[in-house]
């Protein structure tokens, strides 16, 4: 199946901290994959700025050379890239700074659409604002793209937030969470929603629990100093999982347009319980031996902070207290160095109330599996009985639907979500994007959490690379009866 193409509007979109690592390996990228796909019309154009003296041709080159690296080799087509390349140009400006508005000003043009990535240090959104204004290069249609962090707790949020309304309205800012932006994760709001297979039974009365888990084989790389002060739970539970979680127990919005999705999944996150300190397990990963392999430093070597109480993994149980989840938990855990890197959402459904093929037969649940990464796709576990002469023994087995199985032309046309997400800021689309009043709402939530560990000076538990996480997180789920689904690649 080919996917639909249709072109957007003509814009001038301006990339703030053209030169980052974010524009090298998602943006630039993206962008040239709509490109090749025919999504982008002839009088598109990008302007990147940032502070490093280069001209256009710089520019274009070191744009090359993301491509070259970050593009998968099909589709790196040398006309194509040249062709692309050609609506590349630079400014340099310094957010801080008068110089260099004047020329970004005078490569606007009038008449499309305009929109301004902030790919830059959250400190640094309320200069770009300003100035975008003082130097009257953005007016009321304009469009601004965050990056998170979106702040580190409520109050830095709320600044944030009012940084922004200083001089950009609420339906002109679009706050990326790009797990919002992939196929599977939209695809679960179609599942839910335009089939009625599912929606009757998604509740407390047929759905035992829900599992979500990002886990990552990566340590904290090159990012220690950000990430030490931040943890897994601002850099992961608080916006990535909440917002898979919000789709997961939202009611049916009205209608999927931006603002009735977005009031639903606010009101999950309202409704979410404070979460007790024995529902919460946290991490941090010990060094790893040399075994006759390379040894790895711990979490505490690799941010350069041999005291760090910070969680490299957490698991939790959160409760969404509404009629419709009342009583079936919600287990969230993430963490960097376990055992494979996968992203899961896993609807466990309740037992038969009543089995009829004997006591003997265990029963195993109706699970609905949606993998984010890798092979998204989902997979519904349904009991049948074990083929041969062997009586009525059951055994589950997967009903598989693998996305690029299905719907990929060579099995592997699912654009990636920052090509997607970027497109619909120029349709002018926010459905798949954060409104404030969601960002504080989860921070409201996260804050007390974060502050009760702290205030009892917990410290992480340790646990080795390439496993599951820490021993304590398994006793999360038994004490309740349940256990976590295999981190499996
Ligand atoms: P980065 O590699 O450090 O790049 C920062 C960019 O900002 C560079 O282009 C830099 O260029 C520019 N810059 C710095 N100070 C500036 C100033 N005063 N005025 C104008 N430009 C300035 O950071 P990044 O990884 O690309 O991240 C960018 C944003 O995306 C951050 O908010 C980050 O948290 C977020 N983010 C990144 C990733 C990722 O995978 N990288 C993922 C999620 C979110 P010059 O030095 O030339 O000015």
């Amino acid at each position: 199946m080919v996917a639909r193409v249709i072109p957007v509007d003509p814009f001038d979109l301006v990339i703030f901290g053209g030169t980052g690592d974010l524009a090298k390996r998602k943006i630039l990228p993206g962008l040239y994959r709509r490109f090749l796909a025919g999504q982008m019309p002839p009088e598109a154009r990008i302007i990147a700025a940032a502070r490093s003296e280069m001209d256009d041709a710089g520019y274009r080159a070191l744009a090359g050379a993301s491509l070259a690296e970050f593009v998968s080799k099909s589709k790196q087509d040398e006309k194509a890239i040249g062709e692309f390349l050609e609506r590349l140009h630079y400014v340099t400006i310094d957010a801080t700074g008068e110089g260099g508005w004047k020329a970004l000003k005078g490569l606007m043009r009038k008449g499309v659409v305009r929109a301004f990535y902030f790919s830059v240090a959250p400190s640094l959104f309320g200069d770009l604002a300003e100035r975008l204004h003082s130097h009257g290069i953005a007016d009321g249609e304009s469009r601004i793209v965050v990056e998170k962090p979106f702040g580190r707790d409520l109050a830095s949020a709320r600044a944030l937030n009012a940084v922004l309304a200083e001089h950009f309205n609420e339906e002109q800012i679009y706050r990326i969470d790009h797990y919002l932006g992939k196929e599977t994760v939209q695809n679960l709001m179609a599942v839910r929603f335009a089939n009625v297979l599912f929606e009757p039974l998604w509740n407390a009365q047929y759905v035992d629990h829900v599992q979500i888990t990002v886990a990552e084989t990566v340590g904290v790389g090159g990012r220690g100093a950000y990430y030490d002060k931040s943890g897994a739970m601002r850099d992961m539970i608080q916006n990535h999982l909440m917002q898979l979680l919000c789709l997961i127990a939202m009611e049916p919005p009205y209608h999927f347009e931006p603002n009735a999705v977005r009031d639903e999944k606010l009101k999950v996150i309202r409704a979410l319980e404070p979460v007790p300190a024995e529902d919460i397990v946290r991490g941090q990963y010990r060094a790893k031996p040399a075994n006759g392999g390379a040894a790895e430093p711990s979490y505490a070597e690799d941010v350069d902070n041999p005291q760090s109480r910070t969680e490299s993994y957490i698991a939790l149980k959160a409760r969404v207290a509404n009629w419709r989840w009342q009583g079936t938990p919600f287990y969230l855990r993430t963490g960097k160095k376990l055992r494979a890197r996968t992203s899961e959402i896993a609807i466990v459904f309740k037992e038969a109330p009543h089995s009829i093929f004997g006591e003997e037969e265990s029963w195993r649940a109706n699970i609905l599996a949606i993998r984010l990464q890798p092979n998204e796709g989902m997979n519904l576990s349904v009991m049948i009985k074990e083929p041969g002469p062997g009586g009525m023994r059951l055994t589950d087995v997967p009903l598989d639907m693998s996305f690029a199985d299905a719907l990929g032309e060579d099995g592997m046309d699912i654009p990636d979500a920052y090509e997607r997400l970027i497109m619909d800021v120029i349709r002018g689309n926010q459905t798949l994007f954060m409104r404030g009043d969601e960002v504080e709402a989860a921070w409201a939530w996260t804050d007390p959490i974060i502050e009760g560990w702290e205030s009892r000076g917990d410290r992480p538990k340790g646990y080795d690379p390439g496993s599951s996480g820490p021993e304590d997180a398994l006793m999360l789920l038994h004490r309740d009866g349940r256990r976590w689904r295999e981190i499996r690649g």
